[in-house]
C-alpha cells in the first residue's frame, strides 16, 4: 500500500494489482455471465465476499476519497485496474446502483456522518444500497410521486409504495424520495431519506420478470418510522438530491461513471461475446456473421470514444451536466443492436429454455430483456427530452402542473 502523501504511481499500482489479482481472485470462465444470474441470492453474498477481498487487498473504492474509506486515486489508476482485472471474478453487481449511483449521491449530498458510515461500509463490502424512486403510478414523472413523509416529533413517518427497485432484496439501505410538503409545487416539496430495507412497516416483494429473474422488487410502506438524521440533503430539497442521483445513474448507464470498477473493456466484451455465440453456432466462417461481429466491435468502439469524449468535456467544463445523457442514450441503442445481432448469429440455438448450447441460450434470454436498457435509469424518451431541451435549446415540453401546489394538481 501507498504510504505518506504521494499517491502510488500508476505503473506501481498496475503491477501490484496484476500480482494480487493473479494470487487472490478467481478467474472467470467463458460462461461466467450465465452463471452470475443462476442463483440471485448467492450472487449477492458472493459480491459482498469479493468486495471484502478487494478491500483487504487495498483495491476497493479506487476513486472515492480517502476520508470515506476509498483510495483517493484518479482515472488512470482506475483504468489500469479495469484492464488488469479483465478475466477475473469481481463484485460488479455492486457497481450499479451501490457505488456509481447511491454512494456518488451521498458524496454530493450526504452529511459527514452519512458519508463516513455508508460509503465506508459499502467499500468494505459490508453494505449494499438500492434506490426507492419509481412508484406504481409512474417513474418518468418522478416529481409527481405520491409517497408521503410526515414529521411526527423527532421522527418521519413514511406511507406509500415504490416499485422496480433493482436488487433491493440484497440491499441494506435505500435512497427513498418522498413528498414532505404537498402545499408546494411538485418539485419543491420532496425530501430524500436513507431508509433501512429491514425497517418495521416495510414490506418487500420480488417481481418475476419474463426472463425468469426476480431482481426487481416492490415495497409498501405502512408507517415506516425514520429518525431525523435519515434525511439526505435538506428537507423539501429532495429534487436537488435526486437530480444529482439521476445524473450519476445516467452516467453509470452510459458507461461513464468514475465509481464503477473492474468491468474490463466494453470493446472486447461485446465483440468477444458475439464471437463466442458464432462459435457455438458453428458460423465463424460465415461472411454475414463476420460482418455482424465487426458491427459489434465498431459499435463498442464508438461507444467507448463517446464516453471518453463526454467525460473529458464534463471534466474540463466544455460540456454541461446534461451531456451525460448522450452516452446513456447511445448505450441503450448499442445494447439493443448487440442483442439483435447476437440473436441473428445464434439463430434457432437461442431458443429460450430448450436450446442445446447454454451460451447461445443466454442470447435468447438477454433478448427477452432487450427493452430494460431503454427504461432503467430513466427512459430513452426522457433522455431525448433532456438532450433536446437542455443541450439543443429546443422549447420545453408543456407542463400544466408547473408551479402549481401539488395538492391542487388533478391526478389519475
Ligand atoms: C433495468 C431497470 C432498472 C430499474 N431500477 C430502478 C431502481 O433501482 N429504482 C427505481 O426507483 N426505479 C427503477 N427502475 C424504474 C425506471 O426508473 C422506470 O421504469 C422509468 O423511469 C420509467 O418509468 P415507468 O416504467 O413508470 O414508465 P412511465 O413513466 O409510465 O412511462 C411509460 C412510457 O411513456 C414514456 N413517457 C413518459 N413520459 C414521457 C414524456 N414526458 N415524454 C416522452 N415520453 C414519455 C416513457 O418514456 C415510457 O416509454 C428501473 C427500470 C429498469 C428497466
Amino acid at each position: 500500500m501507498t504510504t505518506g502523501e504521494a499517491p502510488e504511481s500508476v505503473e506501481a499500482f498496475r503491477a501490484r494489482a496484476r500480482a494480487w489479482l493473479a494470487e487472490t481472485m478467481p478467474r472467470l470462465g467463458t460462461m461466467s455471465h450465465v452463471a452470475r444470474y443462476a442463483d440471485e441470492d448467492g450472487s449477492w453474498r458472493r459480491a459482498r465476499e469479493l468486495q471484502q477481498k478487494l478491500y483487504a487487498g487495498g483495491f476497493a473504492g479506487i476513486r472515492f476519497p480517502k476520508a470515506y474509506g476509498g483510495l483517493g486515486l484518479g482515472p488512470a489508476h482506475q483504468l489500469a485496474f479495469n484492464e488488469e482485472s479483465a478475466g477475473y471474478e469481481l463484485p460488479i453487481l455492486l457497481n450499479i446502483p451501490t457505488f456509481s449511483v447511491c454512494c456518488a449521491t451521498l458524496l454530493d449530498w450526504g452529511t459527514e456522518e452519512q458519508k463516513r458510515e455508508h460509503i465506508g461500509a459499502a467499500i468494505r463490502g459490508e453494505e449494499v444500497l438500492a434506490q426507492f424512486l419509481s412508484e406504481p403510478s409512474g417513474g418518468s414523472d418522478l416529481a409527481g410521486l405520491i409517497t408521503r413523509a410526515e414529521r411526527h416529533g423527532d421522527e418521519w413517518v413514511i406511507n406509500g409504495a415504490k416499485t422496480w427497485s433493482t436488487s433491493a432484496y440484497g440491499a441494506d439501505y435505500a435512497l427513498c424520495l418522498a413528498r414532505t410538503d404537498p402545499s408546494r409545487p411538485k418539485h419543491d416539496g420532496l425530501t430524500m431519506f436513507l431508509m433501512p430495507t429491514n425497517a418495521p412497516g416495510l414490506t418487500m416483494n420480488r417481481i418475476r420478470m419474463v426472463d425468469g429473474s426476480t431482481e426487481f422488487c416492490e415495497e409498501f410502506f405502512d408507517d415506516v418510522r425514520l429518525p431525523a438524521d435519515a434525511v439526505v440533503g435538506e428537507v423539501n430539497g429532495g429534487w436537488k438530491v435526486v437530480t444529482r442521483q439521476l445524473h450519476h445513474e445516467r452516467s453509470a448507464m452510459g458507461g461513464g461513471s468514475p465509481y464503477t470498477s473492474g468491468e474490463g473493456m466494453p470493446r472486447s466484451k461485446s465483440a468477444m461475446e458475439a464471437i463466442e455465440v458464432a462459435r457455438a453456432a458453428g458460423r465463424t466462417d460465415d461472411p454475414e456473421v463476420r460482418t455482424l461481429v465487426g458491427e459489434a466491435l465498431a459499435l463498442a468502439l464508438v461507444h467507448e470514444q463517446l464516453v471518453a469524449r463526454v467525460s473529458e468535456g464534463l471534466a474540463n467544463g466544455h460540456l454541461e451536466g446534461p451531456a451525460i445523457t448522450m452516452p446513456r442514450l447511445f448505450h441503450a441503442e448499442t445494447s439493443q443492436a448487440e442483442n439483435d445481432l447476437g440473436l441473428r448469429i445464434a439463430g434457432a440455438l437461442a431458443t429460450v429454455g430448450s436450446g442445446p448450447d447454454p451460451f447461445a441460450r443466454q442470447v435468447g434470454t438477454s433478448f427477452l430483456n432487450r427493452q430494460v436498457i431503454s427504461l432503467g435509469g430513466g427512459s430513452t424518451e426522457m433522455a431525448r427530452n433532456v438532450i433536446s431541451e437542455r443541450l439543443l435549446g429546443m422549447p420545453r415540453e408543456h407542463a400544466p402542473d408547473r408551479g402549481v401546489p401539488f395538492h391542487r394538481i388533478t391526478r389519475g
